[in-house]
């Protein structure tokens, strides 16, 4: 990993993550910033809002 990709990691304002639908299953990538703000995630397959749980400790 470069210096640069860590940065952009680090800062989370073009990083992206991926998250599962709890309603269709259905993986998709998300960007970072929101979930960590907590905002709502459109699901591309089934079209439902879901906010992703935080992933890790
Ligand atoms: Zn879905």
């Amino acid at each position: 990993m470069s210096f640069f990709d860590y940065a952009m990691k680090f800062i989370g304002g073009a990083s992206t993550t991926t998250v599962t639908c709890p309603v269709c299953g259905l993986k998709s990538s998300q960007s970072a910033s929101k979930i960590r703000l907590k905002q709502a995630m459109l699901c591309p397959g089934c079209k439902a809002l879901f906010i992703a749980p935080r992933s890790g400790s």
